[in-house]
């Protein structure tokens, strides 16, 4: 890997010199590739990913999954529970769907087999990954999972007992995704949240029927609809018990401009909650079911164009405190079933730098280092880790510019602490059309095909090696 030259600083007017070792460590060769107009970043991470791995790997694998979230920009992501079986700390019991890819393996469960993953197939995932436990057994909403169980799968537990791939894969969050925790689990769920000291993350929407949005696209349709105050339910519901229990609740894909100001006034009442959105609730409204089908279908539903609105309000006012892509991946024959049978969800890990950029920068409702805080800085927090403080790395460890006019050299072969280095190369103003065929995940549904965005990642770093490049 060449040297960058003239690359920009996040957050900084500062414009540097970057040199980067490659995959194996090699130091860069001499020739310099010109930056200019590139910014350096602290590495996006992506609080919500569902790579179907074990269980439904026709879908999207670990190893796929990984080379999608390089691709994005991303070097960590938190993989939710909702695998086959579910993540939830029991042991696996042979026959159940599933249970051949982690017994085969060696693993007694799905957590232990997620943090082996690349031992057990013998790959270098690309990027770094959290595990999310499940807050209820099996994810069926009856019985609370059993800390005992998952206890020491979390950061400071027993470390000095764990082998590497235990320490790089901890468990960091609680979350039933893909469903609301039942008012049976509640208590329990909560409980476990304050014993562990880990956020509870909660899929806000409860509801057994509707496919879409209600209002008149659903009824335009012909679709049963969801309205809109099944997703305040759960977040009101959930308010009440973190002013009760004192507990960390993150939502997750909060969708609605009822929820968004009830988020705002537990905000301003200082309790501890933190939100996210997702690039389509931003970029589209409940009328692209009309123009991209079931490609448009996911959970919470795209909403009004009043609440899109409302969602890019809530961004630039600082209620939303990050963007995630709920990264989910289905094949198109899923996805060709129709509104009532069609899985729900969409992939997001390569195109949603880009499309947030476009609606979001370019739009002018926010700055470019603002969305880089909420994909980077403020989802690392949420997993109880710390962004690259690539200002302080310059500051530190580059050399003084040898003369005027030129720049100083950061040379990450030469920082204290290589492994803690995770960045990000950006095209700010780079301008590019999505195009499903090259995506790295196996999946192709998105509704973005063929949009022209702007902003394209163009390198990952990790611990301070190159982990992926589509730089010269
Ligand atoms: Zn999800």
């Amino acid at each position: 890997m060449p040297t960058l030259r003239n690359i920009k600083v996040w957050n900084t007017d500062e414009v540097i010199d970057l040199a980067i070792p490659g995959p194996d460590g090699e130091p860069d060769g001499d020739a310099g590739i010109d930056a200019t107009g590139l910014t350096v970043a602290p590495g996006f991470a992506d609080p919500h990913v569902h790579f179907r791995d074990p269980g439904q790997t026709y879908k999207e694998s670990m190893a796929s999954g990984c080379a999608a979230a390089a691709s994005g920009g991303y070097t960590n992501v938190l993989i939710m529970p909702n695998t086959v079986p579910a993540m939830d700390g029991e042991p696996v019991e042979a026959g159940k769907p599933g249970a051949d890819e982690v017994l085969g393996a060696g693993y007694g469960t799905v957590i232990d087999y997620l943090q082996h993953y690349g031992e057990a197939h013998g790959v270098d995932l690309p990027v770094r990954y959290d595990l999310c436990v499940c807050a209820s057994k099996g994810r069926a909403g009856h019985e609370a999972t059993e800390l005992d169980r998952w206890w020491r799968y979390m950061p400071g537990v027993d470390d000095d007992s764990k082998d590497a791939a235990q320490l790089a894969h901890p468990v960091t969050a609680i979350s039933d995704d893909g469903s609301a925790v039942t008012p049976e689990t509640l208590d329990a769920v909560f409980a476990l949240a304050k014993a562990s000291g880990l956020p509870l993350i909660e899929h806000c929407e409860h509801h057994d029927t509707g496919a879409v949005n209600e209002g008149p696209v659903s009824r335009k349709l012909g679709v049963p609809g969801i309205p809109e105050d099944t997703e305040l339910k759960i977040v009101a519901r959930d308010i009440a018990k973190a002013r009760e229990t004192g507990v960390y609740v993150h939502f997750q894909h909060v969708s609605t401009a009822i929820s968004f100001d009830a988020i705002r006034k537990a905000k301003a009442e200082g309790l501890p909650i933190t939100c996210e959105t997702a690039p389509h609730y931003l970029a589209l409204s409940d009328e692209a079911l009309l123009e991209y089908g079931t490609l448009a279908k996911m959970n919470p539903p795209l909403r009004s164009e009043a609440d899109r609105l409302a969602t890019i309000e809530a961004i630039a006012d600082g209620t939303v405190d990050m963007i995630a892509t709920d990264h989910a991946p289905h094949t198109l024959e899923e996805k060709a079933l129709g509104f009532l049978e069609a899985p729900n969800g969409i992939v997001g890990l390569e195109c949603a730098y880009g499309v947030c950029h476009k609606v979001l920068v370019d739009g002018g409702h926010i700055s470019d280092a603002r969305l880089i805080e909420l994909m980077s800085v403020a989802p690392e927090r949420l997993m109880g880790h710390e962004a690259t403080d690539v200002a302080a790395l310059v500051e530190a460890f580059s050399e003084p510019a040898p003369n005027e006019g030129s720049n100083r050299l950061l040379d990450l072969a030469k920082v204290d602490d290589p492994e803690s280095v995770d960045l990000v190369v950006l095209g700010t103003d780079q301008a590019w059309t999505v195009d499903p065929e090259r995506f790295r995940s196996k999946a192709r549904n998105t509704p973005f095909g063929g949009w022209k965005v702007t902003g394209r990642p163009l390198a990952t770093v990790i611990g301070s090696r190159l982990a992926f490049s589509r730089l010269g």
